[in-house]
């Protein structure tokens, strides 16, 4: 489903005139299968968020292919990527990333309104998920106004309310309890089964991690695979 042929990218960092190239992904490939859960691990640094940026085309890379159902992804320009974002992937965000002018209820339903869905739909749509990942007592808040748990939780319902085939996600149960955690894990398990939805997830979490189909560890931006234990 998606292929990844050789990833270059580095960051330009430091004061003008003085700035120096600093690689942060070096020769990267890999690929991911329809109906795949694939964990990616590693040390804070790493470039694990750098990858999954790449992967969803918010950030082009220097050199290397990635191709997604065919489609050669890595050579779009921004419109391109945002369409086609639109339309395949859904993206938890390590930081959240909510709109902070939109409530919770028109952050998830924001993607809906840009795929141009009418409004009626719309509501239904945005109110069962709400209930289901449990804002709905919160929905009219402001991101300000929300608990990092109730963050994590509007940008993991923003990342589904379109049925994506894929969905990257950046450390989504980072910021929540055993028990919410759980129920996330749950979501993507069946999302996965009964939808064929195909997962990237970075995490620290050594569960979330295992119970992937596959692991990779990213270590000082070159990613290996690793055998998951309890993988069938
Ligand atoms: P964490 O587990 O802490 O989230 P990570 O593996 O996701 O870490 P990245 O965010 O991908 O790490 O960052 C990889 C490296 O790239 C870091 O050294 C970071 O300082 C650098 N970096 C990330 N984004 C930028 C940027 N926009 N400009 C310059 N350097 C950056
Ligand atoms: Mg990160």
């Amino acid at each position: 489903l998606i292929t990844v042929q050789d990833i270059n990218h580095s960051f330009l960092i430091g004061r003008k005139g003085k700035e120096s190239n600093v690689p942060v992904l070096k020769n990267i490939s890999f690929s991911v299968k329809q109906g795949e859960i694939v964990s990616i691990v590693g040390r804070s640094g790493s470039g694990k968020s750098t990858l999954l940026h790449i992967l969803a085309g918010f950030l082009k890379p220097d050199s290397g292919e990635i191709v997604v159902k065919d489609t050669v992804t890595s050579v779009f320009n921004e419109q391109q990527s945002a369409q086609f974002r639109l339309e395949n992937y859904g993206f938890i965000f390590q930081n959240f990333q909510l709109m902070p002018g939109l409530t919770a209820f028109e952050n998830v339903e924001l993607p809906l309104k840009l795929k141009g869905m009418n409004r009626h739909q719309r509501k239904d749509k945005v109110q069962q998920l709400m209930k289901h990942v449990g804002l709905q007592s919160v929905q009219d808040h402001y991101p300000n106004e929300l608990s990092g748990g109730q963050q994590q939780r509007v940008s993991i319902a923003r990342a589904l309310i379109t049925d994506p085939p894929i969905i990257f996600a950046d450390e989504p149960t980072g910021s929540l309890d055993s028990e919410t955690e759980q129920e996330v894990l749950e979501l993507i398990q069946t999302l996965n089964d009964t939808r064929d939805i195909t997962f990237v997830i970075i995490t620290h979490d050594d569960e979330v991690a295992q119970r992937a189909d596959r692991m990779y560890r990213m270590h000082d931006g070159i990613l290996t695979e690793e055998g998951v234990p309890n993988a069938v």
